[in-house]
């Protein structure tokens, strides 16, 4: 344990994983700030983990449920028990030749994290607890460039240059999520020089400091990106250099032949943005030195697989890969492996797709299926039967979450189908109220974990250390030091080390260092070796012929061996009877739909946060309806229904409707006062739209077509 100062650590109010400070004051943490090595910032979420830190909510004992699920009834037991009842049960259910029955939902924040190793060497499997996200994106860029993207925050904005096009498609940037540090970058970026423009159905923080807004109708990124590509080809304003040299050869005029029609003022006709500044937008584009173009929502409002193709052929016909300002690819830290390596099972051989528990079903869909709609599923044919769940939150976090709700509740012959549910808590939450066990987590500020993902904007190129800066209250364990525990009694040749910092000490010696040596740094190691243009090193890039490949052939069966611009079904269906379009957004001020953002009174104060996620209708929207400013709304949609109030706002397209995604949660202190709807039950199951991801690539499902309705 460190002593009172300021000590490096990381947050994690939100994915980002921020390197911090806390500054600790007599055992307690009073404060928190950027850590300077990682250029030092920290947001208005980050900054309130001192109240998640003292929550009253906050667990400190194991528990056990009593009643039925769902009815959050439990006792305090021991760890002592908790784990041995745990374990007994996984030990049975192996012993049953069912270990790949098991999944841990757990965010992958690390592939340092002993939980991998866990489910690797018994035999579970991860059902990642990030939802499809970005996914289609990675699997675009392995079939283009052959690599698994640095995608998370794609352009290094510190690396922009003068004159440079930073360009957010759909991606709420200063929303915090990616690193408390990229906003202070882009705004930087903007100083040397380059240009800001945010294409958005909604006027976010982003648009606020761009040069350019283009309020694009949602699901238009690929009608946009071809129109912007027909543009360029018929100028012939694409970097000569690179494409001579990268792309494969006959590649390009296939492009030619296939966007001889996706003119922009075609283009214009379904993304609606005007013919003239798509055009406009493309010579921007094409005469800048670098653009990085940064997209996740806007993927998540469309055609997922189309849109990851249609960016991917756009930076690599305007030279856009690996070079300043542009789209990096990663660099590897060359951590060590802890031997024995154990072998994940085989699922393919099980009959288990990745996404799913059905090959024949999912193999064919390119995207990773969100873990709530994969949960309810796999219950309800028996392939799952033991979950544990670990910052996550399934009952709430995604569309689905009802039929989550009802796959963990349903009883064969009397017993539930998931024989058993786990849930790792600092708080309680939505899903903790259906587990069987629920086991007191620490803390970020009380826990060790080495950080460290190829492709992460904060230190991808480098690790950073979380440690202990306080005492966890009351009998708090960190979740990985319990399942090291598990590890060392049920399968112990591959946990043959002392503890988590053993752990992470012989993965550092790959790289000459220890957890020590790490403290003694100011908790992050980055070597700057990021570096460009690294495919020339390489001999090309890792596709079969080495070259950028535009044209996926794998992909001609399905009718996508080529971007298609139309909107997904999702924004064109039922548009008569849900005339708007729902647009879930996210501010600086909660992370997800966790807890632990939604619980925090300094983040849902009526000044500095948001108490309640108040329906955001356009002003010339809403005096066509007749509505004012506070007046009670139901927004309905083919799934579900919410009702609101309404705020009015310039911010957004005459013919979108926004919510603030994650409120809704019934648990906690400030969750109960506050008000609040789920978006997740407007937004329809993922199962209900299968035939359409099929159709368009996966992942339109995080938004839909609503009606709103006065009273
Ligand atoms: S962006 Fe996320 S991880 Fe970074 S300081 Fe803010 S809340 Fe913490």
């Amino acid at each position: 344990m460190q002593h009172d100062g300021w000590i490096p650590t990381a947050c994690y109010q939100c994915k980002a994983e921020c390197a911090i400070l806390a500054r600790v004051e007599n055992g307690r943490v009073k404060e928190i700030r950027g850590n300077p090595r990682a250029r030092g910032k920290a947001c208005v979420k980050g900054m309130a983990g001192v109240s998640l830190q003292y929550s009253p909510d906050r667990l400190t004992q194991p528990l056990k449920r009593t009643g039925e699920r769902g009815e959050g009834r439990f006792t305090p037991i021991s760890w002592e028990q908790a784990i041995e009842e745990i374990g007994d049960a996984m030990a049975d259910l192996r012993d049953r030749g069912q270990a790949h029955k098991l999944t841990a939902s757990f965010f992958p924040h690390s592939i340092t994290d002993p939980k991998w190793r866990f489910l690797n060497a018994y035999g579970g499997f991860i059902n990642t607890a990030l939802p499809h996200c970005d996914s289609a994106k990675i699997v675009a860029f392995i079939k283009t460039f052959g690599g698994v993207p640095n995608h998370h925050i794609p352009p290094a904005f510190y690396t922009v240059p003068k004159g440079g096009v930073m360009l957010l498609v759909g991606r709420h940037a200063f929303g915090g999520l990616d690193n408390a540090a990229v906003p202070q970058d882009i705004l930087d970026a903007r100083e040397r020089g380059a240009k800001l423009v945010v294409v958005d159905p909604f006027f976010t923080q982003d648009a606020s400091k761009a040069d350019w807004w283009i309020p694009i109708r949602p699901s238009g990124d690929t009608a946009l990106f071809l129109g912007m590509i027909h543009h360029i080809l018929d100028k012939k304003l694409y970097d000569e250099d690179f494409v001579q040299h990268w792309v494969r050869e006959g590649d390009l005029q296939r492009l030619k032949d296939y966007v001889k029609d996706k003119t922009p003022k075609a283009m214009s006709a379904l993304c609606d943005v005007p013919a003239s500044d798509i055009k406009k937008l493309a010579e921007m584009c094409a005469k800048a030195p670098s653009v990085g173009i940064d997209s996740f929502k806007g993927i998540m409002l469309g055609q997922a697989l189309d849109f990851g193709h249609v960016w991917t052929i756009f930076l690599a016909l305007t030279g856009n890969v690996d070079n300043p300002g542009g789209q990096p690819m990663p660099d590897v830290t060359p951590l060590a492996a802890v031997e024995p390596v154990p072998t994940p099972p085989d699922l393919a051989e099980l009959g288990f797709h990745r996404t799913g528990p059905d090959r024949d079903v999912f193999g064919k869909y390119s995207f990773i299926m969100e873990p709530t709609w994969y949960q309810a599923q796999a219950i309800k044919n028996d392939s799952l039967k033991i979950l544990i769940n670990s910052e996550a939150n399934p009952a709430l976090t995604e569309m689905g979450q009802e039929a989550w709700r009802q796959a963990v509740t349903l009883k064969d012959n009397g017993r539930y189908k998931l024989e058993l549910l786990v849930s790792y808590e600092i708080m309680h939450s939505e899903t903790s109220r259906y587990a069987d066990y629920v086991l007191p987590d620490t803390s970020y500020f009380e826990r060790w974990e080495l950080l460290y993902m190829p492709w992460w904007y904060n230190y991808g190129h480098g690790v950073v250390l979380r440690q202990p800066v306080v005492e966890a209250p009351g009998q708090c364990r960190h979740s990985n030091e319990v399942f090291i525990e598990w590890g060392k009694r049920l399968c112990p040749e591959y946990f043959a080390f002392a503890n988590d910092i053993d752990y992470y000490d012989r993965q550092l010696a790959g790289v000459g260092l220890s957890v020590r040596a790490l403290q003694d740094m100011g908790g992050v190691w980055s070597p700057g070796t990021m570096g460009f243009r690294k495919y020339k090193e390489a001999g090309g890039f890792g596709t079969p012929s080495k070259k950028v490949q535009l044209y996926w052939e794998d992909l001609e069966v399905a009718g996508q061996a080529w971007p298609r611009p139309d909107l997904a079904p999702e924004y064109t269906v039922d548009a008569e009877t849900y005339p708007f379009v729902l647009i879930s957004y996210r501010s600086i001020f909660h992370q997800g739909s966790g807890q632990w953002t939604h619980n925090n009174p300094q983040l849902r104060d009526p000044v500095s946060g948001l108490q309640e996620n108040m329906a955001l209708v356009n002003t010339n929207t809403a005096e066509r309806l007749g509505l004012a400013e506070g007046d009670r709304v139901k927004l309905i949609s083919r799934s579900g229904e919410v009702r609101t109030s309404v705020k009015l706002t310039e911010r957004i397209r005459p013919d979108c409707i926004g919510l603030h995604h994650g409120f809704g949660s019934q648990m906690g202190r400030v969750a109960v006062l506050g008000a609040g709807v789920s978006d997740n039950l407007l937004i329809p199951d993922a199962g209900e739209t299968l035939s359409w991801q099929d159709v368009i690539g996966g992942e339109s499902h995080v938004s839909t077509r609503v009606q709103l309705v006065k009273g």
